[in-house]
């Protein structure tokens, strides 16, 4: 059903497939350092998240993060990766508010 080729990866969190340029690209470093690959280039091994930081939480919980990359990932690393990945995300939660409009409660 679909017309054009769109590489599709599944995300390591939810498991769910998506097109590849809507997931967040993570590899291992030759360090053995896990960081998110803003660029999508980056060589060495790569997993994919969905850009929410609810998948990645769920990748570290299901240690889908170390399969993934079949190394361990030390707490520390997660946290480290956490930080670095919400910060290549689009902020979703600023420059909206007005004042006037009531946020969503969520
Ligand atoms: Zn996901």
């Amino acid at each position: 059903m679909q017309q054009k080729k769109i590489p599709m990866r599944s995300c390591i969190g939810c498991g769910r497939n998506r097109p590849k340029k809507e997931l967040v690209r993570i590899v291992r470093t030759p360090e053995g350092e896990i960081v998110p690959d803003g660029t999508g280039r980056a060589p060495g091994r790569g997993a994919y998240l969905c850009s929410d930081p609810e998948c990645l939480d769920r990748a570290i919980r299901r240690k889908a993060l170390g399969r993934a990359f079949e190394t361990e990932v030390p707490p520390e690393a997660a946290e480290r990766l956490k930080g670095s990945f919400e910060a290549i995300l689009p902020r979703a939660d600023s420059g909206r508010s007005r004042g006037t409009e009531a946020p969503d409660a969520g």
